[in-house]
């Protein structure tokens, strides 16, 4: 039988144990609301309760940038795993360019490709000399007019003779066709460029890498002026034909790297990812991109975070895709401090650098591995302590 005592006692304890865990809930709680409060809701939280020699981070990402490489053709660039490759690198350089040149073309206002054209230009000059046109009309009247999107308009030609009206309108239409049939070959050139490097290096090294996008560009076929991109539209050219049917114009479909990719490379996240790629394989758990609340209340950009399985060895890096300067040192060294990190690495693509760098790195606990492009796998593994 259970004595009455017993129950009392039991009963005081039962109570408080649950008041006890009622104010570690709401302790928890009342941490949690602060954390998601102070970071407007987004930030996530590195766990490291049990650890408390490495204290816990508060990380946050961008949202632009999150979606950049939420991408699909970004994220299949991240996943090919070949972001440190020397011979990929030099490969997605060139597609990068030529995919800049292409947009640069089909985008191109008339004003941009009249003033690259010398065809144009040429029309102009024959036409600037006085005794072409038996008239005054003026360099700017002509330019201006061809800049409207359309030929010379009669009346502005004043009292310029009838056959030299007509002949000024037929070297300006010819002119401009030639403009827009070279911008055509030029594009369509660049493009079967493009996928032929791609196939030649995916036959290599066996893979797919479903990086290019495709854009269908609508040529008119009487003027050769692009009337559309992606999907067919029904308007009027330029040249004054009314497109309405399909087999009024020209449809070429154009490969190339899509805007997102452009700027997913130019701003070197892809050195990122390619440094993540090793870090993974090191067996950490990693973190690229990502914004690190430092004590002095501010938010640090740090490229790459690594934390070890046991959570008990944390570092960061800080990828340069450029000449290492005394000064990414020390801002570095100073994000490291701020955050409370002792340990950094700096990856370069540069294959030297200065004797002082290294010692001043030494020095804040920054290892900085050079040439990480021209390296391999291998030799950049080696240079990534586990502990
Ligand atoms: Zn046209």
């Amino acid at each position: 039988m259970v004595s009455p005592a017993f129950v009392f006692k039991w009963g005081i304890k039962k109570k408080l144990l649950l008041i006890e865990l009622v104010l570690i809930l709401c302790g928890r709680v009342t941490i949690v609301w602060d954390a998601m409060r102070i970071l407007g809701g987004n930030a996530l939280e590195l766990p490291n309760r049990s650890k408390p020699s490495l204290p816990a981070l508060t990380i946050d990402k961008d949202h632009v940038r999150q979606s950049l490489e939420d991408e699909l053709t970004v994220n299949n660039l991240i996943c090919c795993n070949l972001l440190l490759d020397g011979e990929f690198y030099t490969l997605y350089l060139d597609i990068l360019k030529k995919s800049k040149s292409i947009l640069h073309f089909i985008r191109a206002t008339e004003e941009q490709l009249f003033s690259e054209y010398r065809a144009i230009q040429k029309v102009l000059r024959h036409f600037m000399h006085p005794s072409r046109l038996g008239s005054r009309i003026s360099r700017l009247v002509l330019v201006r007019n061809i800049l409207a999107h359309r030929i010379v308009p009669r009346e502005k030609l004043g009292h310029i003779p009838e056959d030299k009206k007509k002949e000024l309108e037929e070297a300006l239409f010819k002119a401009t066709k030639e403009v827009y049939t070279d911008v055509r070959k030029k594009v369509v050139s660049l493009s079967n460029k493009i996928q032929k490097s791609v196939s030649a290096f995916e036959g290599r090294r066996n893979i797919d890498l479903n990086t290019l996008s495709s854009t269908i560009v609508h040529f008119c076929r009487r003027c050769m002026r692009i009337v559309s991109l992606d999907r067919f539209r029904q308007r009027t050219c330029a040249c004054g034909q009314k497109i309405t049917r399909l087999s009024q114009v020209k449809q070429i479909p154009i490969n190339h790297f899509n805007d997102r990719l452009i700027d997913f490379l130019e701003k070197n996240y892809w050195l990122e990812y390619g440094l993540d790629y090793l870090l993974k394989r090191k067996n950490f758990q990693t973190f690229v991109g990502y914004y690190v609340l430092g004590h002095s209340g501010v938010w640090h950009e740090i490229d790459n975070i690594a934390v070890s399985r046991g959570q008990n060895y944390r570092f960061f890096c800080e990828c340069k895709n450029a000449e290492v300067k005394e000064k990414d040192i020390f801002v570095f060294s100073g994000k490291m401090i701020d955050i409370g990190c002792t340990r950094g690495y700096l990856f370069t693509t540069s294959e030297k650098v200065t004797d002082e760098i290294v010692r001043l790195g030494r020095a804040k606990n920054i290892d900085i591995v050079t040439g990480v492009l021209k390296r391999g796998t291998k030799s950049l593994l080696e240079e990534i302590k586990e502990s």
